[in-house]
């Protein structure tokens, strides 16, 4: 069978747990050679799991340890993939955190924790891609895009979320930044999308779904009647990766079972 993705190499941030982990798996499955990126000394067994799972199923992988809000790490990450690799295809600007907190009570370093990860993070890593995909240039081989930069946003891109004022700022700047890079460099052949989720079930959120109670309340907010599966962002990001979206870029897909579809008027409102 063809594979999408075939021989591409995959940078996914935040890949040892949740829609990171399951997002490298799918690549995987497409034929991208995938860095399984991973914050602190502490996930790395969680990371190599992945690798193994991966390697299990005939793929390729790798894990690599970056703290994507540090810069030096950032660049040593990318540097140190194209020296393996040969290059870098797809990027999938995944790594994120909540320290949510009622606004007045806030502090200064909750905001900037959550910003240096959420936007910080994406932007250091989009800009050491779109670097590596201008060195590069286009091998229709590989792909008939230079390269791809998938950003992991969220449905509170768009949805203001009361308790999380830091986390919905930096999905809103993602927003932005997604944008005004796809316009930046179409011409020049790099494609740059964001996946913007809803209701996944990964640790991140483990509190809206672990008791019978909390699922049935997040039911009233999902029009579709279930809570996501990290393959259901997985399988979006092929095909975001792949050269069948070609012509999408500056777009985001939300993939939230219609979360953004005004629920509470689901009954007439
Ligand atoms: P998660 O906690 O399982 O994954 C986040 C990952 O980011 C973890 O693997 C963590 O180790 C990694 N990470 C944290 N700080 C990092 C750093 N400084 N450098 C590199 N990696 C770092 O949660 P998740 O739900 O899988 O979240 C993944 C992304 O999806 C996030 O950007 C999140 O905002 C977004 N998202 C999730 C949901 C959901 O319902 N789960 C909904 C919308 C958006």
């Amino acid at each position: 069978m063809e594979k999408k993705l075939q021989n591409q190499v995959a940078i996914v941030t935040g890949a040892s747990s949740g829609i990171g982990a399951g997002t490298a798996l799918e690549l995987a499955k497409a034929g991208a050679v995938v860095i399984v990126n991973y914050p602190f000394a502490g996930s790395k067994d969680a990371a190599d799991v992945i690798v193994s799972e991966i390697r299990a199923d005939g793929g390729n992988a790798q894990s690599y340890q970056c703290d994507v809000s540090k810069e030096p790490e950032v660049e040593k990450m990318f540097a140190d993939t194209v020296t393996q690799w040969g290059t870098v295809d797809i990027l999938i600007n995944n790594a994120g955190i909540q320290k949510d907190a009622p606004f007045t009570s806030m502090s200064l370093e909750a905001w900037n924790q959550v910003l240096a990860v959420n936007l910080n993070g994406q932007f250091l890593c989009a800009r050491e891609a779109i670097k590596e995909f201008l060195r590069r240039g286009v091998h229709p081989e590989r792909s008939v895009a230079a390269g791809k930069i998938i950003c992991m946003s969220s449905v509170h891109e768009v949805i203001p979320w009361s308790g999380h004022a830091n986390y919905a700022a930096s999905k809103g700047g993602i927003m932005m930044m997604m944008k005004t890079i796809a316009q930046e460099f179409a011409g020049k052949k790099v494609r740059v999308n964001s996946i913007a989720p809803g209701a996944i079930k990964t640790p991140l959120n483990h509190a809206a779904w672990e008791t019978p109670e909390a699922l049935q309340s997040l039911m009233n907010l999902i029009p579709y009647k279930r809570i996501g599966d990290v393959s259901d962002i997985g399988k979006a990001a092929v095909w975001l990766a792949s050269d069948d979206s070609d012509y999408v870029t500056g777009a985001t897909l939300f993939v939230d079972g219609g979360m953004t579809l005004y629920p509470g008027f689901e009954d007439n409102g």
